[in-house]
C-alpha cells in the first residue's frame, strides 16, 4: 500500500486562542500522537516530566543541540525549547500524524526539513472575542496585555504559514484539521516513491498498440 508514512502538523496560534484544547481532542485519535519538546524552562504546576515536556538543565539542553539530537530549537522567554528528531521519524514511519505545539520561528524552521508539513494558524474568532475568552478564564489585565503585546509580534509570521482554522466551535476546528491533514497525504512532495516507480514502470513498459 502507498502512502503509509504520517504527516508533521504544525500547530501554532496566540495565547488563549485554545491550541491545548484542539491537541488534546486530537490525540485521541490513534491516528494522531503529540511531539513531546524539550525544554529548559522549570516545571508548573501542570507539567508532567515526559509527557507535557522533557525538562532538561541548560546544560543538559545545549548537549543535545552540539550531538545534533534536535529538529529545530529556539531561545524563548530565556528558555531552550526544542523538537527531538527521532520520535517524529519513527511515528512517521507508523503512519502516526505527529503533532507539534510549537512557536513560530521553530515551526518555519520544520519545513526546511519536512517539506510535506502542515503548518496550521488557529485564530480566533475576533480580538474581543479573545479578550473576553482570557476575562473568562480568570486571567487578570496585566496578563491581559502581555499577551496582547505577543500576539503582535506573533502575528508577522503567520503569513509564512499554509492554513488558518478559526477556533470558534471546537468540533468544527477538529474537523477541519483533519480535513486538512487528510489532503496533506495527497501532496505530491509526500507521493515521490510512487511517482518514482510509475516513471521506472513507464521507462520500461513495452507499448501494446
Ligand atoms: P510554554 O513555556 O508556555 O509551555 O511554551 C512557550 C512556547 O514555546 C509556546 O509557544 C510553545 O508552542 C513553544 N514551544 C514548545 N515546545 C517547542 C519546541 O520544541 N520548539 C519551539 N520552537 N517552540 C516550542
Amino acid at each position: 500500500m502507498e502512502n503509509l508514512k504520517g504527516v508533521p502538523v504544525v500547530i501554532s496560534a496566540f495565547g488563549g486562542v485554545g491550541k491545548g484544547a484542539i491537541i488534546n481532542e486530537l490525540v485521541k485519535d490513534e491516528e494522531y500522537v503529540f511531539s513531546i519538546s524539550a525544554t529548559s524552562r522549570k516545571m508548573r504546576k501542570e507539567d508532567i516530566e515526559g509527557k507535557t515536556y522533557f525538562f532538561k538543565t541548560r546544560e543538559e539542553f545545549e548537549n543535545m543541540i552540539r550531538r545534533n539530537e534536535l529538529l529545530e530549537w529556539v531561545e524563548f522567554c530565556g528558555n531552550y525549547y526544542g523538537t527531538p528528531k527521532g520520535y517524529i521519524e519513527q511515528q512517521m514511519n507508523d503512519n502516526k500524524n505527529v503533532l507539534l505545539d510549537i512557536e513560530e520561528v521553530g515551526a518555519i524552521k520544520i519545513k526546511e526539513t519536512y517539506k510535506d508539513v502542515a503548518l496550521i494558524y488557529v485564530m480566533p474568532p475576533s480580538l474581543e472575542e479573545l479578550i473576553f475568552r482570557l476575562k473568562k478564564r480568570g486571567e487578570t489585565e496585566k496578563y491581559i496585555n502581555t499577551r496582547i503585546a505577543k500576539a503582535k509580534q506573533q502575528v508577522g509570521l503567520v503569513d509564512y504559514y499554509d492554513y488558518i482554522i478559526i477556533n470558534d466551535k471546537l468540533n468544527v476546528a477538529i474537523q477541519e484539521i483533519k480535513n486538512i491533514v487528510k489532503t496533506s497525504k495527497q501532496k505530491v512532495v509526500k507521493n515521490k516513491e510512487l511517482i518514482g516507480r510509475i516513471k521506472e514502470e513507464l521507462e520500461n513498459v513495452k507499448t501494446i498498440i
